[in-house]
């Protein structure tokens, strides 16, 4: 059974905006799947729907065995990094990482070695204390990764995680998402729009158009000049 799996998707915003259409997609446990395509194409559409943030208004998105729009959003096993990184401004990092496992209603025990190792993996064990304007933006987006990394989730959304930060960066930060992956190995969906992020990422590459799927391959496939 595919990890995640897309069947006839499609997307109606109220207003009648047909944003994504009959999309077909099988991802395997395990798998890096990465999102591209122009500017209003429909990915992060379609990446907010497998979250659950946004209804489907055709076909079927399930998780495992279970349909999206079936599961409360609070026991979803999924975990997703946004470009605005999403950290609460007036809690320590510390905080921001146990939030989500508070709420879970997690034992202490297991939250502390969680925000530990997470903190050692992204290397942000020495700012546990301070507060999100005390931080770099390559700080930030760590910790908005270590938010999702304590979850242990089945998969990763990532909406743009790196498109906010300067391009020395983004070239960092690539590579230590590449190491994670390789650490982790956690299904995960990247919406990007940078190619080489996309090249060095994927497993496979979906490439949007007009909503709907243009090509599927490894980046070779995909990125090879005819
Ligand atoms: P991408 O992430 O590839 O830039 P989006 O998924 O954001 O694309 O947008 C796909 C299409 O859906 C665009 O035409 C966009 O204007 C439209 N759209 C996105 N969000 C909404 C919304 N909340 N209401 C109505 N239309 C939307
Ligand atoms: P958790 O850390 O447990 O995911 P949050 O309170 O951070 O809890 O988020 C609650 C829900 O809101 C989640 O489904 C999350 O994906 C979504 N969410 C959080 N931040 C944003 C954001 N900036 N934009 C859109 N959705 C968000």
């Amino acid at each position: 059974m595919a990890a995640i799996t897309l069947e006839a998707v499609g997307k109606t915003y109220a207003g009648g905006v047909k944003a994504v259409h009959s999309i077909d997609l099988a991802i395997q446990d395990g798998e890096f799947v990465v999102l591209v395509g122009p500017s209003g194409c429909g990915k992060s559409t379609l990446l907010r729907m497998v979250a659950g943030l946004e209804s489907v208004t055709e076909g079927k998105i399930s998780i495992g065995d279970r349909m999206v729009n079936e599961v409360e959003p609070a026991e979803r096993d999924i975990a997703m990094v946004f470009q605005n990184y999403a950290l609460y401004p007036h809690m320590t990092v510390r905080q921001n990482l146990a939030y989500g496992l508070k709420n879970r209603k997690m034992a202490k025990a297991e939250i502390s070695r969680r925000v530990d190792e997470a903190a050692q993996i992204l290397e942000i064990g020495a700012f546990l204390d301070r507060k999100p304007r005390a931080l770099s933006g390559g700080q930030r987006q760590r910790v908005a990764m270590g938010r999702a990394i304590v979850r242990e989730p089945a998969a990763f959304l990532f909406d743009e995680p790196l498109s906010n930060l300067d391009a020395k960066l983004r070239v960092q930060m690539r590579g230590e998402i590449k190491q994670l992956q390789a650490r982790l190995g956690t299904t995960s969906i990247y919406v990007t729009h940078d190619q080489l992020e996309a090249m060095t990422l994927a497993h496979r590459l979906v490439v949007l158009n007009g909503g709907q799927i243009e090509q599927v391959g490894t980046p070779l496939e995909v990125y090879r000049k005819p």
